[in-house]
């Protein structure tokens, strides 16, 4: 197959080309480089069937062209982390909505299958935990900026929903939940790269809140292993899936471990949300997936618990 990634540069998107590639297929990357790195597709650049543009999707004439060359879409590209979310509230509004609206509307000129990743962060302030695919989606405030991301993810779900049941564009939603591996950076607020980050060099691990709010770290091949199942299967196709690890761990939990792994002599310190992102930040308390859609379908189960990842992680930052 010849699938197109939009976003490929970035830390999942060169995961899954990774995983393609390896299966013999011919993978084409456009990426502008805004959040992901052409460091995490260097290794790939004299593959045969590698093909990259460091471009925007929302170069047209260009994006048209990858979609005619390609079978499928993986669309990735998006504004992520919570830090960059917060402190470029209107990049990550337009980014998201309006990349999505130009990737459906061209794979529907030539009805080419597309996979729109989307987010945890939709279900906002739910409290129905562990989140299911079906249930309610509940939003902060527009005041706050988190929100916006959620917002602008939940409209890209809805725009490939209504390109599927409106006009027959076959379309798959995945809702990430938090991924993690080599390659990720801390650089927008990501909590493992940065806890590792801080940890080897035995500055302080700034554990936002109380540290009892809880995450579901996926590993990022156990994610891309789904996304590639999914995409495969015909009967993915109008459905919204949750993807990643129900193992739950507090934050103030996974700092200690990062602080054991790394055998680390840091300090673990309490900071306020407000000083951490802003005034009035809400987090979420627990992040959990139901994950039993995608395993009925297609027998999904993340292999790598959370040691396992934090042990890669580190030797990627170490290395070794
Ligand atoms: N977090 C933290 N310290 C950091 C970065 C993040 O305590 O340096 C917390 C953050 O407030 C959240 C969790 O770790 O509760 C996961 O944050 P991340 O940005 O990785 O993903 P999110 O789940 O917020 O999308």
């Amino acid at each position: 197959m010849r699938i197109l990634i939009t976003g490929g540069a970035g830390f999942i998107g060169s995961h899954l080309s990774d995983a393609y590639l390896e299966r013999g297929d011919e993978v084409f990357v456009i990426d502008d480089l805004s959040t992901g790195s052409i460091g995490n597709i260097a290794h790939l650049k004299e593959h045969p069937r590698f093909h990259y543009t460091i471009d925007t999707v929302l170069n047209q004439p260009l994006l048209a062209e990858l979609v005619d060359a390609c079978d499928v879409i993986v669309h990735l590209a998006a504004a992520v982390g919570v830090k960059l979310i917060v402190e470029s509230p209107v990049r990550t509004i337009e980014t998201n909505v309006h990349c999505t609206e130009v990737v459906l509307a061209l794979a529907n000129k030539k009805k080419k299958k597309v996979l729109v990743a989307s987010t945890s962060e939709v279900y906002g302030l739910s409290e129905q935990v562990p989140f299911r695919e079906d249930g309610n989606l509940v939003m902060g405030a527009t005041t706050k900026g988190r929100w916006s991301y959620a917002c602008s993810k939940a409209i890209d779900e809805f725009l490939a929903l209504a390109y599927w049941r409106e006009k027959k564009l076959p379309t798959v939603v995945v809702r990430l939940f938090n991924t993690v591996g080599p390659r990720q950076t801390g650089q927008y607020g990501m909590v493992i790269p940065t806890f590792v980050k801080q940890a080897l060099a035995g500055r302080p691990l700034t554990v936002y809140g109380t540290g009892e709010q809880t995450r579901c770290f996926g590993y990022v091949g156990d994610v891309v292993g789904a996304l590639i199942k999914l995409l495969d299967h015909p009967e993915a196709i109008g459905h919204v899936f949750n993807i990643g690890s129900t193992e739950e761990v507090s934050i103030l939990e996974l700092a200690r471990r990062v602080k054991e792994l790394t055998k680390s002599d840091s300090e673990i310190v309490l900071v306020p949300y407000d000083e951490a992102y802003e005034e009035g930040f809400e987090d979420m308390p627990r992040r959990v997936p139901d994950t039993s859609k995608i395993n009925a379908l297609v027998g999904f189960q993340p292999e790598i618990k959370l040691d396992g990842i934090l042990e890669q992680v580190i030797a990627y930052y170490t290395g070794r």
